[in-house]
């Protein structure tokens, strides 16, 4: 596997370290407005739950007193002379049928037994309560809401009731009407049914915590202490605050107590259903997200190229084993911003001075450092681009005469210096494409290119009356021999060729010396020794 240096780049770098940002601020931006819109939703339900809570609880209020009334209305009527049993039931009637805030009255006699009901199918004319109601009422004498208990039917039941006393104060029993809990009532119509979508409900509870109304008819009758807001609403607080239900449901819930009865109605709705517009909004918020994000996503990809492009191609030209055409590589490259353009010039100032520090090295490789004229290396090269190019030339071998005497005689350093003047000699009667090459000791070639063998044996003769001419310092007179051959009219290998001029050289020295000899006969058949021309 390759190693992570290798597998990373930086438009990847970028791209990735844009990508992580953006998901950082998306989730930050998500949780914040999350929270904050969690908070406002719950906070609204809350409050108006609160609010609804408080309405049903100010209409049960007003029912309660209203349903009072009527009672004592009925109580004072009863009060006022003796009534035989017809007028009993038609006033219990009247009480029953007139409103629909009652589902039964009953008229009891300060003993406890009934006298008059309606409806009269309930069958209790002549029966002796002994309901905890009944009880209550005859030993209370006074107008009061009991709490649900089991009445003679077997209902559970709330009974509201007044005591009847005549006008002297004697009493004479009670009269009482009942809301059934368990049956269609009055609280039905009251507390209405429209609240329940969504999981939402509403009940109410007596003093004690007692459910008198709910959705879900066996709950009514059972105690819901263990819920904080009946706790709270039962100590007579309005309010509003999370709870979890009996199913353990989180409900947001707001209650408001009814003060004259001392009930209290709660109305509650899930949490979760208050929240469930949340995770829409949510998720509409992430898939509005998406086309920017994705728009920004390819811009930066597209920045992240041009950031790490530049630097990608000086990073490969680096690699690049030629330094000139790194150099021109790198040229090219645009470098459009500060860090690039400072890689740039430094990449270029060290390719520069590597180049040139080559350049130096080669040309000392291939010069002789006494005379400045190439040596054998330097030759060779040449032979080889002419070669490659098929360039014909002229070739000159040249040799000082005897002078291994002249180091005898006057020391290696005079020597040299002869050597020295030569090379300035041959290099003063040359042109700038001929090349000079000291080819070992005091032996030297001129390759003159473009040249025949005619030519370069003129060139060689002047040259070596040149020599002749000049006084060398201390040693006086120098003379030279010389050997003339071409390429490729006299051998088409050019190591061949030099071979032959060199040939022709020692031809001159065996010869007297102080001399020029072209090479006589090509080696190749039906050349002349000086070519074509
Ligand atoms: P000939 O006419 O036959 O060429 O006689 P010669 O004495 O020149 O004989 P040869 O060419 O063989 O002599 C070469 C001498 O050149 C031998 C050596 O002492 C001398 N020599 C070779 N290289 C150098 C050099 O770089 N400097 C000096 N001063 N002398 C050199
Ligand atoms: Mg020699
Ligand atoms: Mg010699």
């Amino acid at each position: 596997m390759r190693p992570l240096s290798a597998r990373l780049n930086l438009g990847t770098l970028i791209l990735a370290l844009a990508l992580l940002s953006a998901l950082i601020a998306l989730a930050n931006t998500l949780h914040a407005s999350y929270r904050v819109q969690r908070e406002q939703l719950i906070g609204n339900t809350l409050e108006a739950n609160r609010v609804y809570a408080s309405k049903l609880a100010e209409s049960t209020q007003n029912f309660v007193l209203s349903a009072q009334q009527q009672i004592a209305y009925s109580a004072t009527v009863l009060g006022q002379r003796r009534h035989d049993r017809a007028d009993l039931e038609a006033e219990a009637a009247r009480l029953q049928l007139q409103t629909n805030s009652f589902n039964s009255v009953l008229i009891v006699d300060a003993g406890g037994t009934v006298l008059a009901t309606s409806p009269q199918s309930l069958a209790l004319q002549g029966v002796l309560l002994k309901s905890v109601g009944n009880r209550d009422a005859l030993a209370r004498r006074v107008p009061f809401i009991s709490d649900p208990y089991e009445s003679a039917t077997g209902r559970l039941l709330v009974a509201i009731s007044h005591p009847i006393f005549t006008a002297q104060g004697e009493y004479q029993g009670y009269i009482s009407g009942t809301i059934y809990l368990r049956q269609r009532s009055i609280l039905q119509s009251l507390l209405g049914k429209h609240y329940y979508r969504d999981g939402s409900y509403l009940y109410v509870v007596d003093r004690h915590g007692r459910i008198l109304y709910h959705i879900e008819q066996d709950r009514i009758g059972q105690f819901a202490l263990e819920n904080p807001a009946v706790q709270a609403v039962t100590q007579g607080h309005s309010g509003a605050q999370q709870v979890l239900n009996s199913h353990g449901v989180r409900m947001l819930a707001g209650y408001a107590p009814v003060p004259s009865v001392g009930w209290g109605v709660v109305a509650q709705r899930p949490t979760a259903a208050t929240l469930a517009s949340l995770s829409k909004l949510m998720s509409s918020v992430i898939w509005n997200a998406i086309p920017l994000g994705i728009l920004s996503l390819l811009i930066t990809w597209w920045c992240a190229r041009r950031i790490s492009l530049p630097l990608w191609q000086l990073a490969r030209n680096v690699q690049n084993r030629d330094t000139g055409i790194a150099i021109r590589h790198v040229t090219g490259i645009r470098a459009w911003y500060y860090e690039v353009a400072q890689l740039k010039t430094a990449l270029l100032y060290s390719f520069n001075l590597l180049q040139d520090r080559i350049g130096k090295l080669n040309r000392a490789s291939m010069t002789d450092p006494l005379t400045g004229l190439q040596n054998r290396r330097g030759l060779q090269q040449g032979l080889e681009d002419w070669q490659a190019r098929g360039q014909p030339f002229g070739i000159i071998a040249l040799d000082i005469d005897r002078f291994k005497a002249i180091n005898d005689r006057f020391g290696h350093a005079i020597g040299d210096a002869v050597i020295l003047r030569i090379a300035q000699l041959m290099r003063d009667g040359s042109r700038d494409t001929d090349l000079l090459c000291r080819n070992g000791g005091e032996e030297f070639l001129i390759l003159l290119p473009g040249s025949d063998a005619a030519a370069a044996a003129r060139v060689a003769e002047r040259l070596r009356l040149q020599v002749a001419a000049e006084v060398f310092e201390k040693v006086g007179a120098v003379t030279v021999s010389l050997g003339v051959a071409h390429y490729p009219t006299y051998h088409d290998d050019p190591q061949q060729a030099l071979r032959l001029a060199d040939k022709a050289l020692y031809m001159a020295k065996e010869q007297g010396r102080n001399r020029t000899v072209t090479y006589p006969q090509p080696e190749r058949p039906g050349i002349g020794p000086d070519g074509a021309r």
